[in-house]
């Protein structure tokens, strides 16, 4: 069975060198020492300075709102995995959508100012599949109407955005490192903050607000991440290069033989790609409905990122999204991995 994307596992031998710290130590969780090197290597990694590592990457989202005080209503993408619009609930806050530009899948920066209403306090967008925003005019009517800005940058691990990481737009940006991204730590997230203020509320945050043996200082949740996944995320990080290759081959291969025939998600010029995903619009979706026949039945299975149309969904239903409703019937994610084969491929490529 060839699914939309496969778990990177490193190798057993490189994975038990950290975990054989662990055994060591029986140090599991709580900031622990595996914790601390990831956060550390990470930060180098992707360029940033304040980096908080989380339990997942909804987490991530749901820690973010609250250390920047987020309340009221947020304007975000209806385009996106349900998790944006549903930690927004999850906290109280109620989501706003703002609709899609048709070739980039992101928020439209243009329809964002009118949007804006008295109880507004936050822009949520997405950087979706990875492809950057346009962080300059978001960032600039968030000054301007005193908002907050905290990317879902979930795709977004490694991207460059004018030779420095996309994570250091915002007021804060969000990964995840789930199983099927492109760098994982089994389930896991982080936080990049603009301020080290806000990095140190989020710290009480995630482990019950608890300072001190005897010392709870404010409200908090479980949001830590463990050892072990920190162990995976080390390992799974001394492959990353190895591995966005890998992803950048396949995506290459795939751009080559259905650029013409397709029309592909327009990339952000100013962006480096992490190749996580490969998103092919259809021209209806009865037209993919069909490939996504066809393709199942030779055991491949695609997956439809994002449906449906977040608007749609029973329990968070926004005003009707024209573009994000069209857009999510017609779009398809090959399936992208590093060890995908080329006969594989070539299978994806005849019957789409
Ligand atoms: C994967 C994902 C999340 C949630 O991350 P988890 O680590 O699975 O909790 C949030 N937003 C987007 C856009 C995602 O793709």
């Amino acid at each position: 069975m060839i699914t939309v994307t496969k778990p990177y596992l490193p190798e057993r031998a490189k994975l038990d060198k950290y975990i054989d710290r662990i055994y060591d130590t029986c140090r599991l969780t709580n900031d622990g020492p595996l914790v601390r090197e990831l956060t550390r290597r990470l930060e180098e990694y992707l360029g940033v300075k304040h980096l908080l590592l989380v339990a997942n990457g909804t987490l991530a989202l749901q820690i973010a709102y609250r250390a920047l005080g987020i309340t009221g209503t947020a304007l975000t993408t209806p385009f996106s995995f349900v998790a944006t619009s549903s930690t927004l609930i999850w906290e109280g806050i109620t989501p706003k959508y703002v609709d899609i530009d048709p070739e980039t899948f992101n928020m439209d920066p243009g329809l964002v100012e009118r949007s804006i209403t008295d109880d507004t306090t936050a822009i949520i967008p997405v950087h979706v599949f990875g492809n950057p925003c346009e962080v300059e005019r978001i960032d600039e009517i968030a000054k301007k109407n005193d908002l907050k800005v905290i990317y879902d940058a979930a795709h977004t691990f490694g991207v460059r955005y004018k030779g420095e990481s996309i994570l250091n737009h915002g007021d804060a940006a969000t990964l995840s490192f789930h199983a099927t991204k492109t760098y994982h730590t089994i389930e896991g997230g982080a936080i990049a903050f603009k301020e080290k203020e806000a990095l140190d509320r989020a710290r009480l945050l995630i482990n019950f607000g608890i300072t001190g043996p005897d010392k709870i200082e404010g409200l908090g949740i479980n949001a830590k991440m463990n050892e072990f996944q920190a162990a995976m995320g080390l390992a799974v990080l001394d492959s990353i290069d190895h591995i966005v290759e890998k992803r950048s081959q396949v995506w290459r291969y795939y751009h080559e033989r259905l650029k013409d025939s397709f029309q592909l998600q327009k990339w952000n010029p100013h962006a480096t790609n992490n190749y996580g995903y490969f998103p092919v619009l259809f021209k209806d979706e009865e037209a993919l409905l069909r490939c996504q026949k066809r393709l199942n039945e030779r055991d491949i299975y695609p997956r439809r990122y994002f449906y449906p149309s977040l608007d749609s969904v029973e329990y968070i239903r926004g005003e009707r999204m024209e573009v994000s409703r069209d857009i999510a019937g017609k779009v398809l994610c090959l399936p992208v991995y590093a060890e995908i084969t080329k006969p594989t491929m070539n299978q994806v490529i005849r019957n789409i």
